[in-house]
């Protein structure tokens, strides 16, 4: 049965990047997707050699521009890349999805030519990868104040404090630390960025284990522990850190709402095809009404889904997008589609419950699409300010 995901793409971007998204749907086909029940029950990180074949086929490059060995591509071209993968499991999609949003876009954005030059060539090449150090253990939403320090040494810095969180820590060659370095400063203007290399002397990873969704993608904790770093890793303006890191998240908002859009896509076309399927009191499963709107709700939502990301992905590339819109799709494209997996799941009924039928996956992991990159909660919240902008909002 011809992927859902396919005839929409077809109506709604170019034969190019049609071509682009058929050939990385092609590599998991072949390459991941035979593996990957194993390493879920084996509760294993997506292996270093399934690392190295998405690297191969330039896929921590895709954003990255020409000029540092990139494949120049665009937001879109990320998009298409994410819905591939993700088709197959988000945790695939996010390890070279997080790399270029969170970890090449930062310094695409913000870094000097000393440091693209010096780093984005390797990163497109996925021979080294930059993870994001934001969050921390205290803080998580309220990121604006990190109580993570960098205290000036001569021409030095000193970082100290912990970063968890940080996705890819496993594979990392860099942390970009958010730091405080103006106590005193204006709200949004007392932290910088730093580049830190993760063999510094003072720098320990620990993977954080325990978690059942976005399993096979690395989530680590970095401390930092009187970390010397020079004046040229300072990424960003001084005192701009926030600015650094909340422009970096307008791409990675779209990122999660194209995971979203994966698994709703994934699970769209196996319940279709086990409501065809499935006989139940003399007849297919499909012929209730009650299935029949489960399933046309998913269709609806992904095409709906795709149409709006697609249009905000072209308006992040030509520079208008603003952070409310992605902001926005990023919620409700990950609300929606956990509403509509609980229901798949409930079509489909006990199957639903083992990882073989490959639903379940989908519906844990779209957890972490309503509370990574900002919880739901929170940019809602966020995105109301400019709709009631006479009323201070929590
Ligand atoms: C698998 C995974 C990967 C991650 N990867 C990274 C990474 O690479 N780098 C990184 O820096 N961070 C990463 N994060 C952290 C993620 O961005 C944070 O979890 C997120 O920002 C929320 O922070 P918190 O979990 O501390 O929630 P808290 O800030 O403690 O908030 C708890 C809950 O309170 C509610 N809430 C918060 N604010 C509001 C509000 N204003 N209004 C109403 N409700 C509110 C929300 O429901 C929220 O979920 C990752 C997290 C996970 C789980």
């Amino acid at each position: 049965m011809a992927r859902r995901l396919d005839y929409y793409l077809e109506r709604l971007v170019g034969d190019e990047q049609q071509t682009f998204h058929g050939a990385i749907h092609d590599f998991v086909d072949d390459a991941i997707a035979p593996r990957w029940l194993e390493w879920e029950r084996d509760h294993q990180l997506i292996p270093d050699d399934a690392i190295a074949q998405m690297a191969e086929m330039g896929l921590f490059g895709v954003t990255v521009s020409e000029e540092y060995g990139g494949q120049g591509g665009s937001q879109l071209d990320l998009l298409l890349m994410g819905l591939a993968l993700g088709y197959q499991s988000q945790s695939l999609a996010i390890t070279p999805g997080a790399a270029l949003s969170l970890g090449a876009k930062p310094l695409q954005l913000c870094g000097t030519e000393a440091q693209k030059t010096a780093h984005l060539p390797d990163l497109a090449a996925g021979e080294r990868m930059f993870v994001f150090g934001l969050s921390e253990p205290g803080r998580g939403t309220d990121a604006t104040n990190p109580q993570v320090t960098a205290t000036r040494d001569g021409d030095d810095w000193i970082i100290r404090g912990e970063k968890c969180w940080s996705t890819n820590a496993r594979w990392a060659s860099h942390v970009i630390v958010h730091a405080l370095t103006d106590p005193d400063g204006k709200s949004g203007h007392r932290s910088s960025c730093f580049i830190v290399p993760m063999e510094s002397d003072g720098v320990h990873y620990q993977e954080m284990t325990g978690k059942d969704l976005w399993e096979q993608s690395s989530t680590g904790s970095i401390i930092l522990d009187d970390v010397r770093v020079s004046k040229d890793d300072l990424l960003g303006d001084h005192n701009e850190g926030f600015r650094v890191m909340a422009t970096s998240l307008n791409g990675g908002r779209l990122f999660i709402a194209a995971l979203s859009l994966a698994s709703l896509a994934s699970a769209l076309d196996k319940v279709r095809e086990y409501a065809q399927e499935r006989e139940i009191m003399g007849g297919p499963l499909g012929r209730y009404q009650r299935v029949q709107d489960v399933v046309l709700d998913m269709d609806i939502a992904l095409e709906q889904g795709l149409t709006w990301l697609i249009d905000l992905c072209n308006r992040y590339d030509a520079g208008t997008l603003d952070r409310e819109s992605a902001a926005k799709v990023k919620v409700e494209c990950s609300r929606r589609a956990s509403d509509l997996l609980t229901l798949a799941m409930e079509v489909c009924g006990g199957v639903a419950c083992f990882d073989e039928f490959g639903l379940s996956r989908h519906h844990r992991d779209l957890f972490v699409c309503r509370v990574g990159e900002g919880s739901n909660f929170a940019l809602k919240g966020f995105a109301t300010r400019p709709l009631m902008p006479s009323i201070t909002l929590d």
